[in-house]
């Protein structure tokens, strides 16, 4: 299938590994110019040498900071020409117990996962409302559907920004303009932050991460970790000129990992 966004511009929020990279790799394979952000230079270089390889006719532009600020957003949008699709993505909070959080630990997590979507939404999409056509889409997780105890930080920070965008996706200056908001919700994927997570379990219990791993691929109905290829496939999709009546849903890619008739 043809999606119909070849030429337009994309700017992927956190993207030099895992799911962001995911999903630039897979709007760069339809032609779409992209500008990816991440905090580190080094790793950031690296992935925008590979996405341009796959695809010579897509521009990429490489832009390092934080997300999660004022300048990292202010300089990955003045990178970009013009945003027409936006994936929206920044690193996880650390798990841990509530009663260990100050508000510092929660105003990192609200700033990260809630108010940088927020703000970038805000200066996107009422220029793609203006131009006919915009995509949105938010990397949130699947502890918004299901909540995981040592993620409160996560649970909080992401429903928050979950309830803003169910409010925003139908407000008709978008939806009737062709600009879609919807969020895309990872169960277990196969990344460098499941990775980090499950080396310091394995470490505590004294046993193998490769072991920690297999265990937690048997408890996925699929069997298996899901990709960062086969997230980044459904992203496009969502981006695609044929979704323009698909807004304000939350996706869940997870294996069949949630129990829940709906
Ligand atoms: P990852 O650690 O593999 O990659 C994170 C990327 O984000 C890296 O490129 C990193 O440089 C960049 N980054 C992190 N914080 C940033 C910031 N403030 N500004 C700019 N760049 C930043 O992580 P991932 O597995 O791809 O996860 C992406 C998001 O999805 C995270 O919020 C994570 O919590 C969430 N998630 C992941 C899974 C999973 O199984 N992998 C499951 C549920 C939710």
């Amino acid at each position: 299938m043809d999606l119909g966004i070849d030429g337009k511009w994309a700017l992927v929020c956190a993207a030099s590994k895992g799911l962001g990279r995911g999903c630039a790799a897979a709007l760069v394979r339809e032609g779409v110019h992209v500008v990816i952000t991440a905090r580190g230079a080094d790793a950031l270089q690296a992935a925008a040498a590979e996405l341009r390889a796959l695809n010579a006719r897509a521009e990429v532009r490489a832009v390092a900071g934080d997300i999660a600020t004022a300048e990292g957003r202010a300089a990955a949008l003045a990178a970009c020409p013009q945003v027409d699709i936006l994936v929206n993505n920044a690193g996880g909070p650390p798990p841990g117990d509530f009663r260990d959080w100050d508000r510092d630990a929660w105003i990192r997590a609200i700033d990260a996962n809630m108010l940088a979507p927020i703000e970038l939404m805000k200066a996107t999409v009422d220029a793609m409302a203006a131009r006919g056509f915009g995509r949105v889409v938010n990397i949130t997780s699947g502890a918004v559907k299901a909540p995981i105890d040592v993620l409160g930080l996560s649970n909080g920070a992401r429903s928050g920004l979950t309830g803003f965008v169910a409010g925003l996706a139908r407000q008709p200056r978008l939806a009737a303009r062709n600009v879609t908001v919807n969020n895309l919700l990872p169960g277990a994927f196969d990344t460098d932050r499941i990775r980090s997570a499950v080396a310091a379990q394995a470490a505590r219990a004294g046993r193998a991460v490769e072991e920690l791993i297999a265990a937690r691929a048997a408890s996925v109905p699929a069997g298996r970790l899901g990709t960062p290829d086969e997230f980044g496939a459904l992203c496009a999709f969502l981006c695609s000129a044929h979704t323009g009546y698909l807004t304000g849903q939350n996706i869940l890619l997870d294996g069949g990992a949630y129990p829940g008739t709906f």
